[in-house]
């Protein structure tokens, strides 16, 4: 039976040792969902800058579900998923339905099981703003708890449900908000993926996997894809670009940018260069080609990704 985590020292440790994030000095549950999106996957030094813009432009479910998806996509630009954005927007309308239609009349649901039944909202987004806006007793399980878990029991691959029990039993029910956020705040600062750092770490006594805490937990092996595509960069007279607004589906679904495709008629346009994106799942590689077009359009009025932008930069040195 592994050893309980010593609740007092963990959250003496994260009131004193937290970093100053934004997001912790609110209890407002949208907001608090806004940063847990934007956390899922963009670093958290980037990620202060857009939820700055979010709050500041979308206080409310209803300012998001008041306007158009392309205006959050917009500010989400440069941040990489932009699948989150639209799902954010799903959510803000379907929070500002009325009740009697399926909505919360645009105030989001203060429990986690009715969070989870929103478009887009995960157990751990659930119980991360569920625990951290209102105290409710849920434990959050992330890959940064599942590392402390991992090392603590010497676990070498954990599955959720075993990461979810360790979670669980170790909860403080009391303060369950700053316990999943000082549990978390200890796997992002503390025990880090190659750095550990067991001498400052205030829950040391209960570990058992310290001595060899690289061990654990297993790296997942990753099998990467590749997506081989081809642009069609066309310029004005003016030199803007065309750009065209994407269909709903694929990783650039509702962004704008020029013509991309797996195949490309090339004929009289003219192969200026390859770039490469890399994503976390895959390597995207696009083979770039400039021709002309009656007429462009400003890039900075549209969403355009972060591969577009590097597409643009390019052909802008052609
Ligand atoms: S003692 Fe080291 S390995 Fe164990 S939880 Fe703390 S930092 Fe991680």
């Amino acid at each position: 039976m592994p050893k309980q985590l010593s609740q007092s020292a963990l959250l003496a440790w994260y009131s004193h040792q937290k970093r100053d994030l934004p997001w912790r000095h609110t209890n407002n549950s949208w907001k608090i969902l806004l940063s847990e999106i934007l956390l899922q996957q963009t670093q958290v030094s980037r990620g202060i800058q857009y939820w700055l813009k979010l709050v500041d432009r979308f206080p409310t479910p209803q300012s998001m579900a008041d306007s158009e998806v392309d205006e959050v996509l917009h500010l989400w630009q440069g941040a990489g998923y932009y699948s989150r954005a639209r799902r954010l927007h799903a959510l803000s309308c379907r929070v500002c339905l009325p009740m009697n239609e399926g909505g919360h009349d645009g105030i989001l649901p203060n429990t986690s099981s009715e969070l989870l039944n929103l478009p887009g909202i995960g157990p751990y987004t659930a119980a991360a703003v569920a625990s951290i806006a209102h105290g409710e007793p849920v434990a959050c399980v992330d890959g940064n708890i599942r590392r402390v878990m991992a090392r603590q029991t010497q676990s070498l691959n954990p599955s959720l449900k075993e990461v979810e029990q360790w979670a669980k039993a170790n909860l403080f029910t009391a303060d369950a908000g700053n316990w999943n956020q000082a549990l978390m705040e200890l796997g992002a600062t503390v025990c880090t993926p190659r750095r550990p750092n067991c001498n400052d770490c205030p829950v040391a006594s209960t570990c058992v996997g310290q001595s060899e805490a690289l061990k654990y937990p297993q790296p997942k092996k990753l099998s990467k894809k590749r997506l081989d595509l081809m642009c069609e960069l066309r310029y004005d007279s003016q030199g803007l670009p065309l750009l065209v607004k994407r269909g709903d589906d694929g990783i650039l679904a509702g962004l704008w940018g020029p013509r991309m495709d797996s195949e490309i008629n090339t004929e009289s346009l003219t192969f200026i260069g390859e770039v490469k994106h890399v994503l976390s799942h895959r390597d995207i590689f696009v083979q770039v080609w400039l021709g002309s077009c009656e007429q462009g359009r400003e890039p900075s009025t549209v969403a355009l990704s972060s591969l577009d932008q590097k597409i643009l930069a390019l052909g802008g040195q052609s």
